[in-house]
């Protein structure tokens, strides 16, 4: 009979993944989520801001935080991201730290476990990119960061590869707290889609960039066009602060805008289930890393100083 049956208890959160940049954090989140809701590239810093990936696991629905890397910032944008990723760490109910297994706890891995200290939480540790380490330092490692006093539990994986990832996702189920779940059912990111879209085109531009790329770059979605027919029209600024770095970005006769344009528009096309017509422009705004707006499109504060 329907009352006898125990109700089945949902448990609901925010899963933080801190660490350093190049980690794996975005990776990570792909592959937890199972679509890609986050862009990864070989380059640091490629996360700006926050972006939530939501996974279902048994009764919990447990949304993972991915953050910009944990650096010292020198410069303003970069102290934006690594206060999004401080930011992250304080929301969340529950932190896990991401290290790359083959660089060991750097100076940044360092920083941000006294960070985290600081806070007395304890948080758990997963030891990424185990496809590239011999077996003797990955279990050094873990003996080394297992001393540490709020260092709950090591996991060990390779977020490239899924190996372990599923692990990782079955425990955190009892780390949630008991409540209602957060989103609906179907929903697996919280990103709105304009700035997904920004930051497909800016993955792609690092794709084909390379060392290329200016730092001082980024992309907004300025419209976002519904059609009838059942397409989307989307228009998209490149802001770069020179000339020369526009050149860099358009290419010998347009070259390189045309081919990135290309990329992102299939893979938006795939995201958004139809066709898109994606338009993008380069200009030039010498001054856009002091302009507060253009942090807001990001999703990030504006950092005093
Ligand atoms: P993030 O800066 O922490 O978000 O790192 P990303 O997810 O962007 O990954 C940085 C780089 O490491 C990318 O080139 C990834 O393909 C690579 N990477 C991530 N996880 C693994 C892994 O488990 N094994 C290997 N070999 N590479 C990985
Ligand atoms: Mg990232």
């Amino acid at each position: 009979m329907a009352e006898d049956r125990p109700t089945q208890e949902t448990r609901a959160g925010f899963v933080t993944l801190a660490g350093a940049p190049n980690a794996g954090k975005s990776t990570l989140l792909n592959q937890l989520v199972g679509a890609k809701v986050s862009i990864v590239s070989p380059k640091v810093q490629t996360t700006r801001a926050r972006v939530i990936g939501i996974a279902i696991e048994g009764n919990a629905q447990i949304a993972f935080v991915d953050t910009p890397g944990i650096f010292m910032p020198k410069r303003r944008l970069e102290k934006a991201m690594v206060e999004a990723a401080w930011g992250g760490v304080s929301d969340g109910d529950f932190t896990v730290l991401l290290i790359d297994a083959q660089r060991g706890v750097s100076e940044n891995v360092q920083r941000i476990l006294d960070g985290l200290a600081e806070q007395k939480r304890p948080i758990w540790v997963v030891l990424n990119k185990i496809d590239l380490v011999k077996k003797e330092n990955l279990l050094a490692l873990a003996a080394q960061l297992g001393e540490m006093a709020q260092v709950e539990q090591i996991f060990m994986l390779s977020a490239l590869k899924g190996d372990g990832v599923s692990d990782l996702l079955e425990a955190l189920v009892a780390k949630m707290p008991v409540g209602p779940w957060l989103y609906p059912e179907d929903q697996i990111s919280e990103m709105p889609n304009r700035l997904l879209a920004a930051e497909i085109t800016r993955e792609k531009l690092f794709m084909r960039l390379h060392q290329e790329l200016p730092y001082a770059l980024t992309v907004e979605t300025e419209a976002w066009e519904e059609k009838k027919d059942g397409s989307v029209k989307i228009s998209q600024v490149i802001y770069v602060t020179r000339e020369g770095h526009k050149a860099i970005v358009l290419g010998k006769g347009g070259k390189n805008a045309r081919i990135v344009g290309q990329m992102a528009r299939e893979e938006l096309s795939e995201l958004l289930e139809r066709p898109v017509h994606l338009f993008t422009f380069v200009k030039v705004r010498e001054k856009w890393l002091d302009d507060p707006a253009r942090y807001r499109e990001m999703g990030l504060d504006f950092p005093k100083g």
